[in-house]
């Protein structure tokens, strides 16, 4: 296939600094963003698990930025104590907790790496998947995402829900989120660079993600359960994401009214016709509370709803307005060359 000059596939020989001594492989620097809220008994798995995979691997040179969201479960200090004796490890401790996005962001700032992976820190995005994500980097490939093709770890409201969530951002939003994709990716520095020309505060990284765009293929991998923990995602805070997610990319919900109103409008006035032509025929007649009462209600109901959504809307754009900054970093914990 014919590329214009300016998005040709770069060739694998190309993509990295060039490989020092003998090594074929170029080395490229990653740097893996794992943002922790109460993850005492999932950092150690996840770090050893790392080692397991990076420790022997000559073609990379590796980062790991951890964000503390706020723990008070002694996450904290078991990320310094690691990160004394491993100078790969940094860590970003936040002031309190700012949500999983505000700690992304953080990371993806203060990340150094000619690609960086934003993952969990509960095994739940399999690390081995990396190295063939920088297989395909290496190929050209600006973003590699990675796409849960089974998703039985997760209960059945969450897969429904979600599903469901997909099926109306898609309809009513710009861009399209392709559907199984979370936060778990690879992007190339160019990327991240585009991320931080995005001047909103409240993000909801996967439309973000979308919205920059660049080259991008797709692994598959099966989502396993939770290595240890809990997961900090409640319905309540499910159901406040998807509404950042439709708010943020879709201003359908605020037009719809609209439309609502007019088609409301013009049933009323026809039915008011047919009254006033009954009247004639039939002469004066009274009954219709029922009626009258339903369509009070739902009318009301209707409106209620209708000032609802303006709110959501009006509220997100005034704390916009306030241009805070997205999170504050408390103290950055990392070794100094
Ligand atoms: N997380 C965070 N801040 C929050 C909520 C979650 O940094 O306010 C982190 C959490 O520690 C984990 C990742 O985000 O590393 C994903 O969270 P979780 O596994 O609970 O989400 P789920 O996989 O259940 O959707
Ligand atoms: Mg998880």
């Amino acid at each position: 296939m014919d590329y214009p000059a300016s998005i040709a596939p770069v060739s694998p020989q190309l993509r990295g600094e060039p490989g020092r001594g003998l090594d074929v492989v170029p080395v490229v620097e990653l740097s893996l963003v794992v943002p922790v809220l109460n993850e005492r008994d999932t950092v150690g798995l996840f770090l050893d698990c790392i080692g397991g995979i990076f420790d022997k691997d000559p073609s990379v040179q590796l980062e790991i930025v951890f964000v503390n969201d706020g723990s008070t479960d002694g996450t904290l200090e078991f990320l310094c104590n690691r990160q004394r004796i491993d100078e790969r490890v940094k860590v970003v401790d936040l002031s309190r907790n700012f949500g999983k996005e505000a700690a992304l962001t953080a990371g993806l700032d203060i990340a150094r790496g000619r690609v960086i992976v934003p993952i969990d820190a509960d095994l739940q995005d399999p690390p081995e998947l990396i190295l063939e994500m920088i297989g395909l980097w290496r190929q050209g490939y600006d973003v590699v995402q990675a796409r849960r093709i089974d998703r039985r770890a997760d209960s059945l409201p969450k897969r429904l829900s979600s599903s469901w969530f997909y099926r109306l951002h898609n309809w009513i939003a710009e861009p399209k989120l392709p559907e199984n994709v979370g936060d778990f990716r690879l992007i190339d520095r160019a990327v991240v660079e585009a991320l931080k020309t995005l001047p909103e505060s409240r993000r909801f990284m996967k439309g973000l993600f979308a919205w920059v765009g660049f080259r991008t293929a797709v692994v598959d991998y099966v989502r396993p359960p939770r290595a240890a923990g809990s997961s900090k995602f409640n319905g309540w805070r499910l159901w406040n994401f998807a509404l950042e997610g439709l708010t943020s990319f879709s201003t359908a919900p605020l037009r719809v009214w609209t439309y609502l109103g007019g088609l409301v409008a013009g049933l009323s006035f026809l039915h008011g016709l047919f009254i006033l032509i009954r009247v004639f025929v039939y002469g004066v007649d009274t009954p219709g509370f029922a009626s009258l009462f339903v369509a009070m209600t739902f009318l009301g109901g209707l409106q209620l709803i209708g000032i609802g959504v303006l709110g959501e809307y009006l509220g997100r754009a005034y704390l916009e307005t306030k241009r805070r900054p997205i999170y504050i970093v408390r103290r950055v914990y990392e070794h100094k060359n």
